[in-house]
């Protein structure tokens, strides 16, 4: 069997149980619509998947999938913001209740923004590039703080200080901002560590990082 076929296959799976055996759920959720009150952004990593780490069913989870799980700043110009306009539609549309930031360890994102060694991209023209530039002041304070770490040890706390990062830029976007504010919309940071298998969760007043037990 080839990897696509495999794919063809748990296809297969999924139509036995969600449309033969139990159709209830994807007939009340296509009639009805959807309602997630959960939004996710999570990276496109192949190992993070939030519906698999969290065992959600179909219609719990709004996700947004991107390279190393960065939310850009508010920008309101004309320029093409995919995961801007996810969260709009989330929050405007849908009225998620909590948004999670959803990050990793052994980011090949954040691994790729630590060996840059210009931050001004001034190299080659790179997506990846231009779209890691979002946390530069995040690897400046771990290069500038912590510069007797080894890159991969750097890496590991700027997966983390990224995602705190990306909360700050949730809450530049008025409509978050707001929300936030009047009580109806909670922030929440999460970090996977795939070696170990544990689930970290960010703690706001504190600034730590606190596991799931
Ligand atoms: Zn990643």
């Amino acid at each position: 069997m080839t990897k696509l076929e495999k794919l063809v296959a748990g296809y297969k799976d999924f139509h036995q149980k969600y449309f033969v055996e139990d159709h209830e759920l994807y007939a009340r959720l296509a009639r009805g619509g959807q309602s997630p009150s959960i939004a996710m952004v999570a990276c496109s990593d192949s190992r993070v998947d939030p519906s698999i780490i969290t065992n959600a069913q179909p219609g719990e989870l709004f996700v947004v999938r991107n390279v190393a799980n960065l939310i850009p700043p508010y920008q309101p110009d004309s320029a093409y913001h995919g995961t801007s306009a996810a969260l709009e539609f989330a929050v405007q549309g849908l009225g998620v209740e909590h948004i999670i930031v959803c990050g990793h360890r052994h980011c090949a994102g954040i691994r790729h923004l630590v060996a840059q060694p210009d931050k001004h991209g001034n190299g080659e023209q790179s997506f990846v590039n231009s779209w890691m530039r979002i946390v530069d002041d995040v690897k400046d304070e771990v290069c500038s703080h912590h510069s007797h770490l080894d890159a991969g040890e750097q890496a590991h706390l700027c997966e983390r200080k990224a995602i705190e990062h990306s909360l700050r830029n949730l809450r530049s976007f008025p409509w978050i901002r707001d929300r936030v504010n009047a009580g109806k919309l909670a922030l929440h940071g999460w970090y996977l560590d795939i070696e170990e298998g544990m689930l970290y969760t960010f703690d706001h007043s504190a600034g730590t990082w606190e596991a799931i037990r």
